[in-house]
């Protein structure tokens, strides 16, 4: 199925490894979460898996099979960002739509120009439109299609950044602190929402966050980073309860 699974995953920026030949896998549809100090490695992690970064040695499968020569819109992989990395001159519709109307209509039909005299691009929009209306749907977020992301709040931006992860159907999510931009109430709501769109979605999720409660209450399983490695893997019971090494327990928080 669509589990995940890094082999000897090395990078190094300059002489510095970041990552040290991580291997783990990731079973289909679960929630997993990398916690870790700042700088060990995190995000780049996730970069790489989506394939916005190269490895320098490894290999990252999906179902069993390599993504290594995906380029990022080829890999059935989505990733939200912090800063949701919105367009801001685009509408929120055309945000969502963005990943579908890169891959479906070719560079001529994307012209403004071509709004009016394609017929094929007129077919193909109509479909995006329905299916970015349907992912809208599901976030509530209809109503607000013609603004700007300049216009919205917090927790609207980060479900049109979910929109735009949505529309793709990926296999797998990747979320990189999406909830760290949010005030503390919204940030309760947003753990709650999330929990159930990856139950309602089944998908396999890869998860960042400093929050010691998401990462308790949210994961199957915790990937505790430091330095590029992988200190321990486990349920966040096991983590909390039964540390590998000082360096866990002093991250998690658990008892002495
Ligand atoms: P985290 O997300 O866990 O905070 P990152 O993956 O962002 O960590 O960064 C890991 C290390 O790699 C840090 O020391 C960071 O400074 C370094 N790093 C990340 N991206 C680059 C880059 N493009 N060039 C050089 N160093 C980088
Ligand atoms: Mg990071």
């Amino acid at each position: 199925m669509a589990g995940l699974t890094l082999r000897g995953i090395h990078k190094a920026f300059g002489d510095t490894a970041v990552l040290n030949d991580i291997d783990l896998d990731i079973a289909d549809g679960e929630f997993l979460t990398l916690v870790g100090p700042s700088g060990c490695g995190k995000s780049t992690l996730l970069r790489i898996i989506a394939g916005l970064e190269s490895q320098d040695r490894g290999s990252v499968s999906i179902g069993g099979t390599s993504v290594d020569h995906l380029r990022p819109h080829e890999r059935r992989i989505a990733m939200v960002f912090q800063n949701y990395a919105l367009y801001p001159h685009m509408s929120v519709f055309d945000n969502i739509a963005l990943p579908l109307t890169m891959t479906r209509l070719n560079l001529f039909e994307r012209l403004p120009l071509m709004r009016q005299l394609s017929p094929r691009r007129r077919r193909v929009m109509d479909g995006i439109a329905r299916e970015v209306r349907a992912v809208a749907e599901q976030l509530r977020i209809e109503s607000f299609f013609h603004r700007r992301p300049g216009q919205l709040s917090g927790g609207q931006r980060q479900r049109v950044a979910l929109g735009r992860a949505m529309v793709r159907h990926p296999q797998a999510f990747l979320m990189d602190e999406p909830l760290s931009n949010l005030d503390a109430k919204l940030r309760v709501h947003m753990r709650g929402e999330l929990t159930e769109l990856h139950a309602r979605l089944g998908a396999t999720m890869i998860y960042v966050t400093h929050d010691q409660i998401e990462a308790m209450t949210m994961s199957d399983r915790l990937a505790v980073m430091d330095h590029g490695n992988i200190l321990q893997l486990g349920t966040p019971a096991e983590v909390y309860e039964r540390p590998a090494t000082t360096a866990v327990a002093q991250f998690i928080g658990s008892p002495a």
